[in-house]
């Protein structure tokens, strides 16, 4: 027997009258508003993860003293399956997101999920909900494991027990915006030795204010500089960021644990130097962007992320002024690249990396 076979599941009989009536039509489906039928949840008690379970989507109820409330003990993933046109469903990379995960664990103290129970758990969840996957171009379901201190303690430590559970959320097509990008000089995100790398909450709710104050602005997104030397591009919102110079690419290295390790960055750097670009992973200063704007060296730039895959960036404002990139259009290597990304995730051409697993 394989460690597969011995994962046991309990899956609990939802009635028919309990389900929800689907979406008929996909125009409405938005990002993140609906939610399917069903989770998957598992506890972690003395010392072990049990009680795996699908059942109803339904609210948690928790102590009010519990550690996640007040210390933080939450972290999170995010990753997509997609619908296939022959009615297949297709898993992006699901072990790079385990893995991180585990990364995001360890670091919040969080004890580390077996990747077994996660993988299982996810596929057998995806094989039940597979008619939530929407059909229509560009859609998908989006994956949001979450795991989250629960031990009532107000004591400052590390939690006992923890939930974990994966919901899904059928997804329209994310509209690429060219986005609009304020860099933030005042606020910083992360520094080295924090821990910007981890998938957590507080990285999430640090960023709000100075990015509530962007939007009012009228910007999409905050680009955040390096914490030290307020100079050094490091990542954008949810997303990585890439700086292309005519056939070079640049993107901010992982070294200082600063940002998170995008897996779109990854496929997005084998896919780049399969294109036959150089790809260079330095930090790039500010000062030397907004010169290669400005002489036209630098000719274009995009983020990556799993929720908006590949997002052209139109302009940069910094130190009051806007700084427009390839005349506020989508670049034809972001364009190229996004195409190759988004075919391999539909199997709409053979995936040559191995990155697809067919779930159902
Ligand atoms: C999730 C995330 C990314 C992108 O990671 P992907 O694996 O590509 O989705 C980048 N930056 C931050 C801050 C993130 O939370």
């Amino acid at each position: 027997m394989n460690e597969m076979e011995t994962i046991q599941i309990t899956i609990e009989n939802i009635p028919e009258s309990d389900l929800k009536t689907k979406y008929g039509s996909e125009e409405n489906i938005g990002f993140g508003q609906i939610k399917t039928d069903r989770m998957f949840t598992a506890s972690y008690k003395n010392g072990s993860w049990q009680d795996l379970t699908i059942k109803k989507y339904a609210p948690i109820v928790l102590d009010p003293t519990a550690v996640c409330l007040h210390y933080g003990q939450t972290i999170f993933e995010g990753q997509k399956a997609f619908r296939t046109k022959d009615g297949h469903i297709n898993l992006f990379r699901a072990e790079k997101n385990i893995a991180r995960f585990n990364l995001s664990a360890k670091r919040m103290m969080m004890p580390e999920i077996d990747p077994e129970i996660y993988k299982k758990g996810l596929k057998e969840l995806l094989k039940l909900e597979k008619d939530w996957a929407p059909k229509s171009k560009g859609s998908s379901i989006y994956i949001r494991p979450v795991m989250i201190g629960t031990e009532p303690s107000i004591g400052l430590r590390a939690s006992n027990e923890y939930l974990f559970y994966i919901i899904l959320l059928p997804s329209k097509a994310y509209f690429p915006e060219i986005l609009k990008i304020y860099v933030s000089e005042e606020y910083i995100r992360s520094a080295k030795g924090g821990f910007g790398s981890a998938k957590t909450g507080g990285n999430y709710g640090g960023s709000l204010l100075i990015g509530q104050k962007a939007k009012d602005k009228g910007f999409h997104a905050v680009l955040w500089l390096d914490a030290i030397h307020r100079r050094y591009v490091e990542e954008v919102g949810a997303m990585n960021i890439f700086f292309v110079y005519n056939d070079i690419v640049y993107t901010t290295p992982l070294e200082h644990d600063t940002i998170v390790h995008g897996i779109t960055r990854e496929s997005a750097l084998t896919i780049l130097q399969d294109f036959g670009y150089t790809v260079k992973k330095e930090a790039l200063a500010i000062e030397d962007i907004i010169i290669g704007i400005k002489e036209g060296t630098l000719t274009e730039s995009f983020g990556t992320g799993t929720a908006a895959s590949i997002a052209p960036v139109g302009s940069l404002f910094y130190q009051g002024d806007d700084h427009i990139i390839n005349d506020f259009t989508i670049g034809s290597l972001t364009k190229k690249l996004t195409k190759k990304l988004l075919d391999i995730q539909y199997g709409h051409v053979p995936d040559p990396y191995n990155w697809i697993v067919r779930v159902v």
